[in-house]
């Protein structure tokens, strides 16, 4: 066995729960050790009724008098059960777990654990783990892994295969030189992975963690310094000059570009017709308007008869930048010389065949899709430019993969995460940064409040009332954490509660992520249209989705959400000329909760929301909600870590200018390692 071995050489697993494992983005053995648990269960020691704290998963000891209720709500089972202590009271109760009637059996004593809360004045702990007092005693004191699942796969089937791949030591083998782990105190490697997965006490876990998080720094630095030193100087073999069909979309449209704006478009200007080809990160908080800046690149492409590829990282984005797209191009009278082709994959078969046809005949200008589907199968004629929406990392890699197919295009990122300057450099080293740093005028800054539930139904009337003006709105379900099911059935029901307490005129539909692409297309043209009013939704519309109608954005359980995710959610209203409104609801009046909460409030600038953030919640919370999720780092997360990115950065050039080509003997192990990476990472991305 070694790292490159498929999960199915692994005891116990075969093709069926590999397939689980693939689902989850682990398909060898390596990626399996680089699974890191998304937190910890910590079993601490039953605590009384009394000395419960709200909002914190703990244990109780808990005598059972008689056997549990069962009943049937919606489409739910409850299963229901209430301990008393001393005259208090705690109310258990289960989803869909009617068989527990017959394990709790009146007269035992059991050890409960779950989030205890407050609801209705009363404590209740939802979905409790149940264990014999024996039982308990054995895990008491330790902390096990959870990890990241998926319907079908347990946390029991991933702990123990990553248990059997740990009993292999040759499996984890060091690569960073010594003189690094020595300069930057880290841990040994092999530790480091064995105390990520199960770690002896949290003071193992710091070191642990803080190695892990700098291996991933400082090969994502090495990678991008490599990618940056093949591309640097890279001849321009596309040269752009933007044209008359430019000038036709800048007057067409019914706005004028913000300074920003037209600094950032004269910047890809000069990146298109210059001596060396383009590789630009356009950065600009929500709403900045980067979509119209990068449909001016791209018409000048095809004005110059080269083709130009838009993607983005889902289908519903995708769909809605073909029609803004078209828009502009209606506008301006351009539709016909610029050729446009969606591709997605809710397409049939024959559809993205005669797609692909048009493309490598070169009749298609413009391809607008999803990253995977353009990145794998198209054949350009003559690609000139790529624009990718929303993922960095694409942006990254996506050269390797064209290059290999004998393209070289201006490549330009565009990426709404706000990070400070300083991390900016190294995160986006390969990169040319460009900044819209203003917003368009006219926009009347976004309302804001943080209540508690009590206020709903001042939220319902107000929402009628948006819906009476003409106005659209958004209302975000809380989150169920690990259980798909749930969160459907969540959505489902939350929208059933909505119609019946609102004005039965108002349409209400809903939207989650299980739900079929052409489903989800469905419903948000639906709401683009203006034929939805108000719509439900998971956190799937989270980024770029644009309907300037909405005014609406209501969040249900926001203590729940990064305040990153958050301001992502609020950058859905606030796009048009209208006044927009944030109604964050949060479910519990913890302190700490409601003054992260509060950041929200005081601002709606990214950048700063992202550094109260941090400062509030210290580096010392360690896994708590991560910030940077665009950033799709598996453990380093760029603001909590950001003194560890910088050390990594620094460690990296200093290396580099040691050993520029990695070529001591020292630095062997590193370099193959460097390479898996580099593999890894394009695999990745065209799954
Ligand atoms: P994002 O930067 O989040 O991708 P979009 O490009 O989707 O933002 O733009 C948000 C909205 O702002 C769109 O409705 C767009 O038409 C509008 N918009 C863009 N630029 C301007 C401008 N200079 N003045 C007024 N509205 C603008
Ligand atoms: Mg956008």
């Amino acid at each position: 066995m070694n790292t490159a071995s498929p999960m199915t050489a692994l005891k116990g697993i075969g093709e069926k729960t590999a397939a689980l494992f693939h689902r989850v983005g682990v398909d060898t053995v390596g990626e399996l050790l680089s699974y890191y648990p998304r937190t910890y269960d910590i079993y601490e020691k039953p605590v009384t009724f009394a000395n419960l704290e709200m909002d914190r998963v703990q244990a109780v000891a808990g005598f059972v008098h008689r056997a549990p209720d069962t009943k049937k709500m919606n489409r739910l089972t409850v299963t229901t059960l209430t301990l008393e202590e001393f005259g208090a009271y705690l109310h258990l109760s289960w989803y869909n777990m009617p068989f527990l009637r017959g394990s709790l059996l009146p007269g035992g004593t059991y050890i409960f654990r779950g989030r205890v809360q407050k609801k209705k004045g009363r404590l209740v702990m939802e979905q409790p783990e149940i264990y014999t007092p024996g039982d308990y005693e054995k895990i008491q004191g330790t902390m096990q892994p959870v990890y990241a699942l998926t319907a079908g796969l347990s946390n029991k089937t991933v702990t123990k295969a990553v248990h059997q791949v740990l009993e292999e030591p040759s499996l984890a083998p060091e690569y960073l030189p010594e003189h690094i782990r020595v300069e930057q105190e880290l841990a040994e490697y092999n530790f480091a992975i064995h105390s990520i997965h199960f770690p002896i006490s949290r003071d193992a876990l710091l070191p642990a963690r803080k190695r892990l998080v700098f291996d991933e720094f400082f090969l994502f630095i090495l990678a991008l310094r490599q990618m940056k030193e093949q591309t640097e100087g890279e001849k321009n073999e596309c040269p752009i000059r933007a044209g008359e069909w430019t000038e036709h979309l800048l007057q067409s449209l019914p706005y004028a570009l913000t300074g920003a704006q037209q600094r950032v478009w004269q910047e890809i200007q000069s990146d298109l017709s210059g001596e060396t080809v383009m590789n630009r990160l356009v950065q600009g908080d929500v709403g900045s308007g980067k979509t119209v800046v990068a449909v001016l690149a791209l018409l000048a492409a095809a004005e110059n008869g080269y083709q130009g590829a838009l993607m983005a990282p889902t289908e519903v984005l995708a769909r809605q930048h073909a029609q803004s797209v078209a828009q502009l191009l209606e506008n301006c009278g351009l539709e016909e010389k610029v050729e446009t082709v969606l591709l997605t994959g809710s397409m049939t078969a024959k559809e993205k065949r005669e797609a692909y046809a048009r493309i490598e005949s070169g009749e298609a200008k413009l391809v607008i899709g999803t990253h995977a589907l353009i990145q794998e199968k198209v054949q350009f004629h003559r690609l000139g430019l790529v624009v990718t929406d929303e993922q960095h990392r694409f942006g990254v890699r996506q050269r390797e993969t064209l290059a290999d197919k004998g393209q070289h295009p201006h490549v330009l990122v565009m990426s709404a995460t706000p990070i400070p300057r300083t991390l900016a450099i190294i995160v986006y080293g390969d990169l040319d940064v460009s900044v819209i740093d203003e917003m368009p005028v006219g926009r009347l800054p976004i309302k804001n409040c943080v209540v508690d539930e009590s206020w709903r139904p001042n939220a319902y009337r107000f929402l009628e009332k948006e819906a009476a003006a003409g106005r659209q709105a958004y209302v975000i379900c809380p989150m169920v954490e690990e259980n798909p099911e749930l969160e459907i059935e969540n959505v489902v029901d939350y929208t059933k509660k909505l119609q019946e307490n609102l004005n039965p005129s108002i349409t209400i539909e809903y939207l989650h992520g299980k739900m079929k692409p052409a489903q989800k297309n469905e419903i948000m043209e639906r709401f683009a249209a203006g034929e939805i009013q108000i719509l439900v939704s998971t956190t799937v519309i989270e980024v770029g989705v644009n309907v300037p109608n909405a005014t609406v954005m209501m969040v249900e359980n926001a203590e729940r959400f990064g305040l990153a995710q958050l301001h992502q959610l609020r950058g859905r209203v606030g796009r048009g000329k209208y006044q927009s409104y944030c109604i964050f609801i949060s479910g519990t009046d913890n302190k700490d909760t409601r003054k992260r909460l509060e950041i929200l409030n005081k601002s709606n600038d990214g950048f700063y929301i992202a550094s109260e953030d941090l400062k509030l919640r210290g580096p010392g919370d360690l896994f708590g909600v991560r910030q940077s999720g665009l950033l799709e780092f598996k453990i380093g997360d760029i603001f909590t870590d950001a003194r560890i990115l910088q050390e990594a950065s620094e460690e990296a050039a200093k290396l580099k200018r040691q050993d520029p080509d990695l070529e001591l003997p020292e630095h062997q192990a590193l370099k193959k390692r460097l390479l898996k990476y580099r593999d890894e990472g394009l695999r990745r991305m065209s799954l």
